[in-house]
């Protein structure tokens, strides 16, 4: 690079993200057409959109004006939707624009979050962009909490923020409520993601941020509306947050489509509760088959994907003999999870011809 140009030398030796490829760039690797992928290697949801959000955005109005800052019309159908009061939602461009203002709003140069690998990669991807530390504290074997770990460490580096995913994503499980209480005991501030508690049988912890000083919880419409594509995401924060928080939020990191597409979603909770019933009973289907086949030993999960140790075979060739046959699927080159595969659950048809080609790959 010129002299002249002096970027940050932190991110020129750092590791790019690699997300989740498109299905056009899947489907001309492998010499397929679209429509004949089953793609579940990202937990999208692939019952798509309501109709009523294809319906919004075909008369989308007023595109040349910039989108309401506040998010206001679609914060209030979200306090009726979370039980938590719209002055402490704040809406950004999927929840992972929240993980970064969140950052932001916390951490000065070498201040330490406390990640629980394996776990949802952005937590440790977005920290050292914000200068923040990342001590990992992992997992038990079973992917439960290691609590008293996550408490020292906690006190010994004097962390700020502990991010917490649940249900966890790779691994499907929750975080026990009692572990919860517990952490909240901290003198930090816990980050909950609940990208995929409408998957769960468990209650959500929005309505209870509000008399918690020390509690932040993560929302977003991607997985149970469909509505990755578009990125909206929300954030339930303690009140004496809010102010500060605006103060860094772009004023127009909603952009309209998503605004509209989340309002519309939220006016049709009960078509969008049926497909994750559909998806539930799906995901059900995968655990009982997988747990069938001596080559997969699924975790057992609270959201749309399952996690699988994969044994007497490589994973990541597992992946690739997917692949041949147009079904994406998830692989780590991680620690913990280099023999695992995660998989999303499909509608009916894509999880019939998942399981008879893994039949298939187990009659080789
Ligand atoms: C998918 C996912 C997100 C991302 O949500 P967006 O709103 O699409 O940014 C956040 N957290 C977890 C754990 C996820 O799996």
């Amino acid at each position: 690079m010129s002299e002249k140009v002096r970027i940050r030398g932190d991110i020129q030796s750092m590791d790019a993200y690699t997300p989740t490829t498109s299905l056009d760039v899947f489907a001309q690797r492998l010499g397929l057409n679209v429509d004949d992928l089953i793609k579940l290697d990202a937990n999208e949801n692939p019952f798509g959109p309501s109709p009523r959000v294809v319906e919004a955005l075909a008369s989308l109005p007023n595109m040349q004006v910039y989108p309401d800052p506040e998010s206001g019309r679609l914060r209030e159908l979200l306090a009726a939707y979370t039980g938590a009061p719209a002055a402490q939602i704040l809406c950004g461009a999927g929840a992972d624009e929240l993980i970064e203002i969140i950052l932001q709003l916390f951490i000065e140069p070498g201040d330490v979050i406390i990640d629980t690998p394996p776990t949802f990669a952005m937590y440790s991807f977005n920290a050292p962009l914000y200068h923040a530390r990342v001590v990992n504290v992992y997992r038990n074997a079973d992917f439960s909490l290691d609590v008293p770990a996550i408490e020292a460490a906690v006190e010994r580096h004097r962390a700020k923020l502990v991010f917490l995913c649940s249900p966890n994503n790779p691994s499907g499980n929750l975080i026990e409520p009692a572990q919860i209480e517990r952490l909240l005991e901290l003198p930090a501030t816990l980050v909950v993601d609940e990208a995929y508690i409408e998957f769960a049988d468990a209650d959500s912890l929005a309505p209870r941020v509000g008399d918690i000083p020390n509690l932040i919880v993560l929302r977003t419409m991607s997985k149970w509306a469909g509505l990755a594509g578009l990125r909206i995401g929300y954030g339930i924060f303690p009140p004496q947050l809010m102010s500060h928080l605006r103060k860094i939020k772009q004023p127009y990191n909603v952009n309209l489509a998503a605004d509209i597409a989340a309002q519309a979603s939220l006016e049709d909770i009960d078509t969008l509760m049926l497909r994750v019933r559909q998806l539930v009973e799906q995901r059900r289907r995968l655990e009982v088959a997988f747990a069938e086949l001596p080559f997969l030993a699924p975790y057992p999960s609270q959201s749309n994907f399952v996690l699988n140790r994969v044994h007497g075979m490589g994973a990541s060739e597992l992946r690739d003999q997917l692949a041949r046959e147009g079904i994406i699927v998830r692989y780590y080159d991680k620690p913990r999870l280099r023999d695992h595969i995660r998989i999303s659950a499909g509608k009916p048809e894509q999880v019939d011809r998942l399981l008879e080609v893994l039949r298939e790959v187990w009659r080789e």
